[in-house]
């Protein structure tokens, strides 16, 4: 019988993304979202780096369901302002969840800073905790440059103003697909494949 492992998010995008990733690493497991135990609350996410806000939400899921639980937090980071928004990306604006906001923030922050120094990146950390307490943690980067302005309308938050290394599209130009194969989280998600499987496969 494959074991059951409990991804925390209630987006249904992220646990096909990670399923097919381990689908394809050969493991036989059954992963399923948070969504599967709705009696259980979100988790605060209260840490100060992503590694610590991924492994906060993946101990809190693997105890309270008995399961291996696996967590990610991401985020992106802007060399010329230290790595914020980082922790704050979903929030920069002041806004929960307003990407918009939080989109048009950032470019006016930016608007004076010319092209050699719009490097930034979208980082990603990926947990897995065991309900003993086990835990690990990998990381995934995707690096770029900031547009000045918007373009495309695919993905979400910052995707219309990151241009990946080696692309003249944005990410909100690239298909889920392309996306998927160069991001962050897809870079995560595969690291963590080896590690699930050491630990549970
Ligand atoms: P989460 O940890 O996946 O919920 O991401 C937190 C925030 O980081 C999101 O609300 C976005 O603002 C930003 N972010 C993370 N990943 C991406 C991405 O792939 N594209 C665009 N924005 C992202």
């Amino acid at each position: 019988m494959s074991t059951r492992l409990i991804l925390a998010t209630r987006n249904q995008h992220k646990v096909a993304e990670l399923r097919a990733i381990l689908t394809d690493a050969g493991l036989d497991v059954e992963l399923v979202g948070a969504d599967a135990y709705p009696e259980i609350p979100d988790v605060p996410e209260t840490g100060v780096t992503f590694a610590e806000n991924a492994l906060l939400k993946a101990h809190a899921l693997a105890r309270a369901t008995g399961l291996p639980a696996v967590a990610d937090d991401s985020g992106l980071c802007v060399d010329v302002l230290n790595g914020a928004p980082g922790i704050f990306s979903a929030r920069w604006s002041g806004k929960h969840g307003d990407d918009r906001a939080n989109l048009d923030l950032l470019l006016a922050q930016l608007s004076d800073i010319a092209e050699p120094h719009r490097g930034a990146h979208f980082f990603c950390a990926a947990a897995l905790a065991l309900p003993d307490g086990t835990e690990r943690v990998v990381e995934g980067r995707l690096l770029g440059t900031l547009r000045h302005a918007p373009s495309g309308t695919n993905g979400f938050g910052y995707d219309p103003i990151l241009q990946p290394l080696g692309e003249t599209r944005t990410c909100a130009e690239l298909t889920a697909d392309e996306k998927n194969a160069i991001s962050h989280r897809g870079q995560a998600f595969r690291a963590l494949a080896p590690v699930v499987k050491e630990l549970i496969g």
